[in-house]
């Protein structure tokens, strides 16, 4: 039944801890402070959350260089809370996935430590080692630009390491029967504390073989496939969503018809739907729509607008490339790595208007949507910090000091100030109490997303609309059927869409109290507003309250 697949209908959220709330004011977010949250986020609507890693690091690459699998950074608490924090969640009904990072560890792990000791040490080999520099040693990088190599000379090993992302981060030999054993402990592990699965990083990285000298390496997609076998034996309804910026086409090998990762970030949909909100022309989204529509019956895409990383633009061609960043990142600071934009959603759009079509459409994409922290609420970014920790400011609870968010003296991540975006202006608190606010026009898109389970579970199509600038999409599921309609241009539009499908005599708005009659020959004559959005049940208002059994 496709209804147990609860990844197909649920709203994620994802956070940092570092940055939610920080319950014992050392100025660090914490698990206390986001388990004191959670009543928030179960009424903002929120099913699941992803929480970005927590375990032991030395944060050099915000949290993303785990030296230990098995615990809880101390600056974010004790495995006490993050088991607490499991049983809060789940006596709200709420589910909590975590960032699996093991394409590489620290090079503080002791692994690595053990490992650049001697040849002949058992942890050598869970490594990438080469005796000579790699004629491609400058090459792959991940963070081009700030990143300078990929194979770097290690005087106490005397050879050069392979990392694909920074120097820091030596990759694991996902090659080596001991490390995947390794990785099947730690989800083994947290499996048992509670969570419902794992978000993971750098899918593609994980399973390759790095050679010295080979620029295409092998990529093993049978660890996928042996990932989910011992995740489903553990716990079955347990997930892997995987962050993997592919071409459609390569999904497929990553789902693996059911026997891959359950899931997978939608990033060439994701490009091209802001290519759509730069230019108004929604052929490209279409496009990528259809090229990524074919995926297996329990898989999943996940859709998001904004993530903890830059805007990613790097599967765009150059010039729709430069009309992105010629309309949301304009200078030169607000780029990051030759291929991205570090801001957050609401500046970047600059009117609500759009703000809110955007999010409509989020909601509204075949697939599972994931907010980001803050973007409830309309946060802004901070181009004085460093790369990515633009977007990575403590969440705005009320106009109080550091914003609600800790009672320290001085925050780790300093909270946003400036005049439009500061939390002074932009908080949860004031939000709460205005019925138009952001807020609360989040909250009502995510009940209505939840009454409308044909987008996770039914099948769906493009209707023709009659414009270069609007998107109509038609979900069907057990006889109940729905379209929404997106308005990517500033301008009104008037449109016509035939639905094609039975009882489309009407079409029940869901937003607003109106509806929509066809014409005498099926057609249904609908004006838009600039960047207006719609949402209609096809037939009355009874369809809302009959669903068939199947
Ligand atoms: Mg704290």
């Amino acid at each position: 039944m496709v209804e147990d697949l609860w990844y197909k209908n649920a709203v994620i959220y994802s956070l940092d801890v570092d940055t939610f709330l920080d319950a014992n004011g050392d100025g660090i977010g914490d698990l206390e402070g986001l388990t004191r949250q959670l009543d928030y986020l179960h009424s903002l609507g929120v099913d699941a959350l992803w929480l970005a890693p927590f375990q032991p690091s030395p944060n050099k690459d915000n949290g993303y260089d785990v030296s230990d699998y098995y615990g809880v950074d101390p600056r974010f608490g004790s495995s006490g809370d993050f088991v607490e924090l499991i049983n809060q969640a789940h006596k709200r009904g709420m589910r909590v996935i975590i960032d699996l990072v093991v394409n590489h560890t620290s090079n503080q792990h002791r692994w690595f430590q053990e490992a650049r000791k001697s040849q002949d040490s058992p942890y050598h080999n869970w490594y990438v080692w080469s005796k000579d520099r790699p004629a491609n040693w400058n090459e792959g990088m991940v963070f081009p630009g700030v990143q300078k190599a990929t194979w770097t000379y290690d005087k106490q090993a005397k050879k050069y390491f392979f990392h694909r992302f920074f120097d820091f981060q030596p990759d694991l030999n996902s090659n080596h029967p001991e490390v995947r054993a390794e990785v099947r402990r730690i989800i083994g592990y947290w499996l048992q504390l509670g969570v419902a699965g794992f978000r993971l990083d750098a899918v593609p990285f994980i399973i390759e073989t790095p050679e010295s000298g080979s620029d295409k390496p092998k990529q093993n997609f049978e660890l996928l496939a042996e990932m989910r076998q011992f995740l489903q034996w553990r716990k079955g309804d347990a997930i892997m969503l995987g962050e993997a910026n592919v071409l459609p086409g390569e999904n497929r090998k990553y789902f693996a018809e059911g026997n891959g990762i359950h899931m997978m970030f939608n990033f060439f949909v994701n490009q091209h739907l802001f290519y759509a909100l730069a230019t108004a022309e929604v052929k490209p989204l279409i496009k990528a729509l259809e090229a990524t529509k074919e995926i297996p019956v329990t898989a999943q895409w996940a859709h998001f607008l904004r993530n903890h990383d830059e805007l990613d633009l790097g599967r765009l061609t150059d010039t729709q490339r430069a009309k992105v960043f010629e309309r949301f990142g304009p200078e030169k600071r607000m780029q990051l790595y030759d291929r991205g934009i570090r801001r957050r959603l609401t500046p970047m759009l600059g009117n609500r208007q759009q703000e809110e079509m955007a999010n409509s459409l989020l909601f509204s994409l075949p697939g599972t949507p994931v907010l980001r922290y803050g973007d409830e609420i309309g946060m802004g970014d901070n181009l004085d910090l460093k790369e990515r920790a633009a977007v990575r400011t403590p969440m705005q609870w009320s106009s109080s000091k550091h914003g609600g968010f800790s009672e320290a003296g001085q925050t780790v991540h300093p909270p946003i100030e400036d005049q439009e975006y500061g939390y002074q202006k932009v908080n949860v608190a004031a939000q709460r109490r205005d019925p138009n606010s952001l807020l609360n026009w989040t909250a009502r898109m995510i009940r209505l997303r939840k009454e409308c389970p044909e987008i996770g579970y039914g099948e769906w199509m493009i209707l023709p609309a009659d414009s270069p600038n609007v998107l109509a999409l038609r979900y069907d599921w057990r006889g109940n059927s729905l379209i929404t309609i997106h308005n990517f241009s500033a301008e009104a539009q008037s449109i016509r869409i035939k639905p094609g499908v039975a009882g489309s005599h009407t079409l029940c708005n869901l937003l607003v109290d109106d509806e929509s009659k066809q014409d005498s020959k099926g057609v249904h004559k609908i004006d838009l507003e600039g960047y207006g959005y719609r949402w209609y049940r096809v037939g009355g208002m009874t369809h809302l309250l009959h669903r068939t059994r199947e």
